[in-house]
């Protein structure tokens, strides 16, 4: 085991005033969550504005770090050594061991950079960093300090105990799932919704979602992506309790009565509204879609404001002013993107019109729906009642 502690950086959360430690809680909450998924026992501690994981046992550190740049709310991980306050010249010799084992390699640039927040200790930190640099320069004849575009820097922080590390990993950003509300994820088995859920999570939205099948006409291996996928943004979420409707009465309701221009756009307002019964019954405060400005038929202007008008809930749609490829790059990012691209059809496109309306008439719309007024409110009971839960 290398590394017998790791320090973690915050950022957004430090700014929360009042409020900071619920923050902060939420956040060891999920550090403990991640590492519950990884191998060896680990204590996560909050001590001065700082986190840290310290192993109990011992662990695979690759698998750590995987973890750990999950967690939403995380700017940095840095793999340290962590010491008790020693004299001078014992916590240079440590300091260079470390130094050592860290960068094997001869030539580099390097920066110290000290902090001290325990003022008492009887060296400042700039006495700090120049005897801890001569230490080096000495060590490894080759290097040589460069304060403006160092290959590393040497950070070291005084405190209770004395952290020292070099390497600064990118954390996954944003807030800790827990401090913002529970919304639900409109989950197809497609590139933008998986995005969409990890955006509006990375925001510390906690994710529930709901895919809607049409079984026999969506198979069982396109339900089985919608579930692959929802595991893997529950990779950085946390759990998601993914509800699966059957939608082919509805749909086939909706085929056989509307005018086939209309049909996705009339479907999608049912799966609003359908999500946003299942969303008021699980306490989720706002409903999430993929959708994006001028993708496809049913999301030009016209079209997203008729598939808004049926819910009260607000809709969160991260990825409406990205184009496909910067959804495909944060797919790529998240890896969900494999999975995606799996050519298992999903109900929207098997109902697909030839050519659909893309300046959907809201009135027109209204009136078409009517003519489902006979069976479409039973429908809709019993596919809220049939509804499979399946944990994801
Ligand atoms: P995606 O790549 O997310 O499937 P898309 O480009 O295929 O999106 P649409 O099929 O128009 O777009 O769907 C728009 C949004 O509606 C999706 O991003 C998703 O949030 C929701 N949606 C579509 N089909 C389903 C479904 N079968 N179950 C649940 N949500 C769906
Ligand atoms: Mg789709």
């Amino acid at each position: 085991m290398k590394y017998q502690s790791f320090l973690l950086k915050y950022a957004e959360i430090g700014t929360k005033g009042k409020n900071r430690y619920m923050f902060e809680d939420a956040l060891m909450h999920q550090i403990r969550e991640h590492l519950k998924k990884v191998d060896g026992e680990f204590a996560v501690q909050k001590e001065q504005g700082r986190i840290y994981v310290n192993a109990l046992s011992e662990y695979d550190y690759d698998e750590v770090v995987e973890a750990l740049r999950k967690v939403f709310g995380v700017t940095a991980i840095c793999p340290m050594l962590q010491f008790p306050l020693c004299p001078y010249d014992e916590l240079r010799a440590e300091i260079l061991k470390f130094v050592k084992s860290e960068h094997p390699e001869q030539e580099f640039g390097f920066k110290v950079r000290c902090r001290r927040a325990d003022k008492s200790y009887p060296k400042t930190s700039d006495e700090i960093n120049a005897d801890v640099g001569g230490d080096i320069l000495d060590a490894y004849p080759e290097c040589h300090v460069d304060v403006h575009d160092p290959d590393f820097m040497v950070y070291i922080e005084i405190r209770k105990m004395v952290n020292v590390y070099t390497t600064v990993i990118a954390g996954a950003g944003g807030m800790p799932i827990g401090t913002n509300g529970k919304a639900m994820l409109l989950l197809s088995g497609g590139i933008d919704s998986p995005v969409a859920g990890y955006m509006i999570a990375k925001r510390g939205v906690m994710l529930e979602a709901v895919y809607f099948h049409a079984p026999p006409y969506t198979s069982e291996r396109a339900k089985q992506k919608v579930v692959d996928l929802a595991k893997q943004v529950a990779t950085y979420s946390g759990a998601i309790k993914l509800h699966v409707i059957n939608f082919t009465d509805i749909q086939l309701a909706i085929y056989e009565k509307c005018p086939h221009d209309e049909l996705t756009i009339i479907m999608r307002r049912y799966m609003m509204r359908i999500a946003e019964r299942l969303a008021n019954a699980n306490d989720c405060i706002g409903l999430i879609t993929g959708e994006s400005i001028g993708q496809v038929a049913s999301q030009t202007l016209f079209s997203l404001r008729s598939t808004d008008e049926v819910c009260e809930l607000p809709v969160y749609r991260p990825v409406i002013g990205f184009d496909k490829q910067e959804i495909i790059n944060l797919s790529e990012k998240i890896g969900t993107f494999e999975t995606s691209i799996l050519p298992y059809e999903d109900c929207c496109t098997i109902f697909v019109a030839k050519h659909p309306v893309t300046k959907p008439n809201v009135h027109v719309i209204r009136s078409s729906e009517r003519k489902l007024a006979e069976v479409i409110d039973e429908m809709v009971e019993k596919a809220v009642a049939e509804d499979e839960i399946i944990w994801c």
